[in-house]
């Protein structure tokens, strides 16, 4: 840089000297002096021009203009900017060819599209999946291509970690899950994948328990009936009479695991629509199957405490409900000491998700335990439990019957304090009982 000033300051002494020679010569001092300066000027002129020439023209090597001192400088540094840029260019366009590769690769249907559902690219899975073509179908909103109106829900939600099964646009026989990613400034990911094969074994897996579940019920329905029959002859020896009873108790856990196995299957292969079933009070049912415990003495009076909401009322099957509520009561009375307190709740909670609440302050759960309860058979201490009856599958039908209305379960405990199940279910599921016409609330 300094090189460069002295050198423009030494040319500017050059041809002032010029000027000044050429004016004590002349006899005519200042014009010289000014027609030097203008030539110069003129000079400066002409190599802009044609380095604006140059630049208009696209900045080529073979076209550059010759030039000396800070304009050389300053052709050199914009054709050094020029070939870097050009460069960084290269790369970004090999790594977005890479990406686009790996993208088309991905056996996964993958659109790119905006926060208003445009699509803005799409790899060729997506093609053959969805239906969609390229370029025809970019800029397009992706809702006016796959008309659904779950989809259009699913599109514009807030929670983006619920996954959605639909059947393929192309082909009805086909499932699809979709999952939505957002990323960067208003951009969403969509990825789609062909899950027919895994709902197909689902199903086959669903078939096949329901199908040995029933064969089974019946043979031991009639062993059962046997069994209670010679129980009541009691000419039996005491150590026959107590095997009996033990084969008899057995039996009928037996009966209790298959039933709940029926059940479970029954609720997997049907689904509930969001406006189906009756409007009943579940405060009512509370109160019916707290009754029902103290009667049976397994609970005693003043144990549990309800706190419901009586003008809220549900829509859904009430059955499924009733064994929901009634799951988690005897759980909170099998599995934790006697006369342990629990409480029952009925409520709206703050985004008016009507919910039930069931807590207990006895033995509790460790941590770990806790999302692995609603897994089938899942049990903290199995021994303990299948004495007390119980087939660790009562939290995977709740956990089923729940999700059947639109909600969710959620379990918190902690070891000695006690454990509290609420389960809340979709908005749409919440009525008000004093309403005649029965609107939701
Ligand atoms: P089960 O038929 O054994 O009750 P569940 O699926 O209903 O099966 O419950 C799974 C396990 O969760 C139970 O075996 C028990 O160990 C534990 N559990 C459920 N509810 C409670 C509770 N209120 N307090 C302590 N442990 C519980």
């Amino acid at each position: 840089m300094k090189n460069l000033m002295a050198h423009e300051a030494w040319r500017l002494v050059w041809i002032l000297a010029i000027g000044i020679i050429a004016g004590l010569i002349s006899s005519h001092f200042w014009a010289a002096i000014a027609i030097v300066l203008l030539a110069y000027c003129v000079w400066l002129l002409h190599h802009l021009f044609q380095l604006n020439r140059w630049i208009e023209k696209g900045l080529k090597r073979s076209e550059a203009p010759t030039s000396s001192g800070v304009l050389e400088n300053i052709i050199s540094n914009i054709y050094r900017l020029k070939t870097s840029k050009k460069r960084s260019k290269k790369r970004l366009a090999r790594l977005l060819r890479q990406f686009r590769a790996s993208a088309e690769a991905l056996p996964e249907a993958t659109v790119i599209l905006t926060t208003l559902g445009e699509i803005q690219w799409l790899n060729e899975a997506a093609e053959n999946l969805l239906g969609l073509q390229t370029p025809r179908d970019i800029g397009q909103r992706i809702d006016n291509l796959i008309r659904n109106p779950e989809f259009r829900e699913f599109l514009f939600a807030k929670d983006r970690t619920e996954e959605l099964r639909l059947a393929s646009p192309v082909d009805s026989a086909v499932k699809v899950s979709y999952r939505l990613i957002n990323y960067g400034k208003e951009r969403l990911l969509l990825t789609v994948r062909d899950v027919s094969v895994r709902e197909r074994l689902d199903r086959m897996r669903s078939e096949f328990v329901s199908n040995a579940s029933h064969e089974l019920r019946t043979p031991l329905t009639v062993i059962r009936g046997y069994l209670e029959v010679m129980s009541e002859d009691k000419t039996c020896s005491d150590e026959v009479c107590e095997k009996m009873g033990i084969i008899l108790e057995q039996a009928s856990y037996m009966e209790n695991i298959i039933d709940e196995m029926l059940t479970l299957s029954r609720l997997e292969s049907s689904e509930l629509g969001a406006a189906e079933g009756e409007i009943f009070s579940v405060s009512k049912i509370l109160q019916k199957l707290v009754a029902d415990a103290v009667q049976s003495g397994k609970a005693a009076a003043g144990q549990i405490t309800i706190n419901a909401d009586e003008k809220l009322c549900m829509l859904g099957i009430e059955s499924e409900i009733i064994s929901v509520c009634s799951n988690l009561l005897y759980n909170a009375l099998q599995h934790n000491p006697e006369l342990t307190p629990v409480e029952l709740q009925w409520f709206r909670s703050g985004s008016s998700a009507p919910c039930l609440l069931v807590s207990d302050d006895g033995v509790g759960i460790e941590q770990r335990h806790l999302s692995r309860l609603t897994e089938r058979f899942y049990r903290v201490d199995s021994s303990r439990t299948r004495e007390s009856g119980g087939t660790g599958l009562g939290l995977a039908i709740v956990k089923y019957i729940v999700q059947r209305h639109g909600g969710r379960i959620d379990i918190s405990s902690t070891p000695a304090v006690g454990s509290t199940f609420t389960c809340c279910f979709s908005k749409t599921r919440a009525v008000k009982c004093d309403d005649e016409k029965n609107q939701q609330a």
